[in-house]
């Protein structure tokens, strides 16, 4: 994920939807089900039909929930700890990218994985790493460091951290084609779990990851709760782990810009979303960045995160990867596999 990028997305990704239903009838739109969605302008909400604005609500949404009764091991809560390892694709995704947003970048590889790493040792804890391949085809040795405890998972993130929502169907399906294989081959396992380059889906983005046999996803926002994805209405079997904002380290950690908070003002804010997970009894998800928390200053934030935790009891939380929590997730409320979609 990354913040400054993902405004603009959003924004077109609401576009392309919207055009898509406001410039055709209910005949139109039943045959546009099957095919791929194009990317075109947008219209105003204010010139669409209650029908029209329902089918695009109805495109992706929330269904069950899929909140266990307890957490693997009896735990009270689930927290999972995600890292989006984009480095240098943020800049390279929009073409010729400066030197020194490149450097900024790379520090991610060079330093901030190393330091994120050492720190989830001294915890023994296991991590979701989203890599887009071009990432770490550009610094491959980042595929030791995060293999070498054994415990952490790797899933998709893109090629090249691309804005799904400018794309056609045929382009998006050839890059997230292109990044599990190459993802496959850089890290000796066929990734499970996909993360939209800033969270954004394109109207075309979930039956993509449907076909190409994904488990979980996890870019959306409906719930604090894992939930079942619905595609136009009808349940598709795939776990969303959803995320948020507020427990994404990119919006708040902009150096340069007057959103800079304090990396222990931002604990603050997870530690009090956890202790309302903890009181719900349900999940977390942090989404980090190498090249945002990996700082010396930043990882104080996740220092003080995980040290309120561990003050509690043993066995108070669960601490898994993305894929160990959907699996979970899934088995214990009966989901069965995904839904093939065709
Ligand atoms: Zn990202």
């Amino acid at each position: 994920m990354h913040a400054r990028q993902g405004a603009t997305a959003r924004v077109n990704a609401v576009a392309v939807i919207f055009t898509l239903v406001c410039s055709m009838g209910s005949a139109s739109r039943a045959a546009a089900q099957a095919q791929p969605v194009p990317v075109t302008s947008a219209k105003p909400g204010w010139q669409w039909s209650f029908d029209s604005a329902q089918t695009v609500v109805n495109t992706v949404r929330a269904g069950r929930d899929l909140s266990p009764a307890k957490w693997p091991g009896g735990a009270k809560a689930a927290v999972l700890l995600s890292f989006d390892v984009d480095n240098e694709t943020v800049a390279l995704r929009y073409g010729e990218p400066t030197v020194g947003s490149l450097s900024e970048a790379q520090y991610g590889a060079r330093v901030g994985l190393q330091r994120i790493v050492s720190l989830l040792d001294r915890y023994q804890l296991p991590a979701t790493f989203f890599v887009p391949s071009v990432s770490l085809r550009l610094t491959p040795t980042m595929a030791a460091v995060i293999k070498k405890s054994g415990r952490h998972e790797f899933a998709v993130h893109g090629w090249i951290h691309e804005l799904n929502t400018t794309l056609p169907d045929s382009v998006e399906r050839r890059l997230l084609t292109q990044a599990i294989a190459e993802l496959t081959q850089l890290t000796g396992t066929k990734p499970v779990g996909y993360r939209a380059p800033s969270w954004n889906f394109s109207p075309n983005t979930l039956s993509i990851v449907r076909d190409l046999g994904f488990r979980y996803e996890s870019s959306l926002m409906s719930d604090d709760r894992p939930y079942e994805l619905l595609q136009r209405g009808a349940p598709s079997g795939m776990v969303e782990i959803p995320v948020q904002w507020i427990l994404d380290d990119a919006p708040l950690f902009d150096p340069r810009g007057q959103r800079y908070a304090s990396p222990r003002e931002i604990a603050q804010v997870w530690i009090d979303e956890f202790d309302k997970a903890l009181e719900e009894h349900s999940m977390v998800v942090l989404t980090l960045h190498p090249h945002i928390s990996g700082h010396r200053s930043r990882i104080v934030a996740l220092e003080l995160f995980l040290a309120h935790i561990r003050k509690l009891p043993k066995g108070t939380v669960w601490f898994g990867t993305h894929a160990q929590a959907a699996d979970y997730v899934r088995a214990e409320a009966k989901l069965g596999e995904p839904v093939v979609r065709r």
